[in-house]
């Protein structure tokens, strides 16, 4: 079977995924002579930097989800099919899906990345994972859910204690923001709904394999996180490993142990890549090896973007990070050479890094810009800034916008809602 668009006398571009970089590319080659065809396996663009914000109930998912229809609404040249891919056949110019086949001139993968377990079987079984808005929604679910099974049993037995204690796997921006937040929702809102539970007992702690937090980030950056966390009751571990993870007790390296139903495992990604690719053009952590035009190892009309793609800036020895910026700056540059024609002669592509951010909670985040720091509340109003300004879709930013003032001023959490009940997984 064939995916049904409308033949026309144009080179077609199918983009796979609209995350960052694939709606970044569609839009740059709006009414352009090309044919865009962009299939993603939802009908939303999703935005992941948020999505601790639904997994602690401080925002609803509609806010950081936007139809990739309303986006591309008025595109004359852009065709949108809601379509898993399964694989690609190169030699063909054909990509196979669960809907149907198409074929193209040019293929651009922008599938981004997944949950990376390292091999650890029953973490993969028994953790949570974020990496999409249904995971997040899971956390969610599960959170409120130990909750209401707390309250019934015996008052600070090791059973209610298991419920309630939360771990977090990995030190990076992910878990930092995710254990700050989950540290001010104990801290400020589950008390008034919970008043049972003695709030005392609920531990949260944030595990980090490495020596410090946020390692690319500054030292100083690192310290201020830490620091922070601590004053909000988070108890981090650094230097320390997760080994086995069965359901009820996380075990560490150095022989730890924590009693806990609820581990959050955001230690680890790899690339999503489609089946159909040459061992050669996969490179380590499951990504695709890239050129400087961003063509995959070996193919002269397949590209790769943002997280699944692993460029190698010249004269170093590891691939960009997996951030937004870098997804999207990957798909200017593939825009720009598309428009251009393909010439051979074409400039290379270079990624400028204009800072990272994280932020840990209320008037708590660390931003680093090449040539200036910052840590505190300036560096929170310039994260919210910048995190509201990304976010697609001026309905969304105004959703946004409004939650955080009103929780500014509440401190509340309005989301908590068990939508769909979170069942775990045997
Ligand atoms: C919790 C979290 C927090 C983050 N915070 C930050 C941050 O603060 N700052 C920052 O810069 N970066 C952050 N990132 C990283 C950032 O989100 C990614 O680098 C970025 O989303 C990558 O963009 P992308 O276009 O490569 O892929 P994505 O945005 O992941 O999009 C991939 C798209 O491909 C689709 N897809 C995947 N497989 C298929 C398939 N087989 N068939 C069809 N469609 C498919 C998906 O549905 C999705 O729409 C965060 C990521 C997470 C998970």
């Amino acid at each position: 079977m064939q995916i049904r668009v409308p033949k026309v006398n144009l080179p077609r571009v199918v983009i796979v995924g609209g995350g960052f970089g694939g709606i970044e590319l569609a839009k740059r080659l709006k009414n352009k002579p090309f044919q865009v065809v962009l299939l993603d396996k939802n009908n939303y663009h999703a935005f992941p930097p948020l999505l601790y914000q639904i997994a602690t109930a401080g925002l609803e998912s509609a806010s950081i989800a936007t139809p990739f229809r309303k986006i591309f609404e008025g595109y004359s040249n852009l065709i949108f099919r809601l379509a898993e891919v399964k694989e690609i056949v190169a030699e063909e110019n054909r990509v196979v899906t669960d809907i149907g086949d198409i074929t193209y001139n040019y293929l651009v993968i922008a599938t981004g990345s997944t949950t990376n377990f390292f091999g650890m079987k029953d973490v993969e079984q028994h953790a949570m994972p974020m990496k999409s808005i249904p995971e997040a929604l899971d956390i969610r679910s599960m959170l409120l859910q130990n909750f209401e099974t707390a309250v019934n049993l015996e008052a600070k037995s090791e059973e209610q204690e298991s419920l309630i204690d939360i771990v977090v796997i990995g030190g990076g921006p992910t878990g930092v923001e995710l254990a700050g937040a989950l540290a001010e929702l104990r801290n400020h809102v589950l008390p008034e709904d919970y008043s049972e539970l003695d709030f005392g007992q609920m531990d949260i702690y944030l595990v980090e394999m490495g020596p410090r937090l946020l390692p690319p980030m500054s030292e100083i950056a690192s310290a201020k996180t830490k620091e922070f966390l601590e004053k909000l009751g988070v108890q981090v571990w650094l230097n320390t490993a997760l080994v086995s993870f069965d359901g009820y007790k996380a075990v560490f390296n150095n022989g730890k142990t924590i009693p806990t139903t609820h581990l959050i495992y955001a230690a680890g990604v790899a690339g999503c890549v489609p089946n159909g690719f040459t061992s050669e053009a996969v490179a380590r952590g499951r990504r695709l090896s890239v050129d400087h035009q961003l063509r995959v190892k070996g193919l002269h009309n397949v590209f790769a973007i943002g997280d699944v793609a692993a460029f190698i800036p010249e004269g170093k020895q590891v691939p960009l990070p997996m951030v937004a910026p870098v997804s999207i700056q990957m798909a200017t540059h593939l825009s720009n050479y598309f428009k251009a024609g393909l010439p051979e002669n074409f400039a290379g592509f270079r990624y400028v890094d204009k800072g990272s951010m994280a932020t840990v909670g209320k008037n708590k985040a660390v931003v680093d810009l090449k040539f200036w720091k910052t840590q505190g509340t300036l560096a929170w109003l310039i994260w919210m800034f910048v995190h509201l300004m990304s976010i697609v879709g001026f309905g969304s930013k105004i959703g946004v916008l409004l939650n955080w003032t009103q929780s500014y001023f509440s401190s509340d959490k309005r989301f908590r809602l068990i939508i769909n009940r979170y069942v775990k997984k045997n």
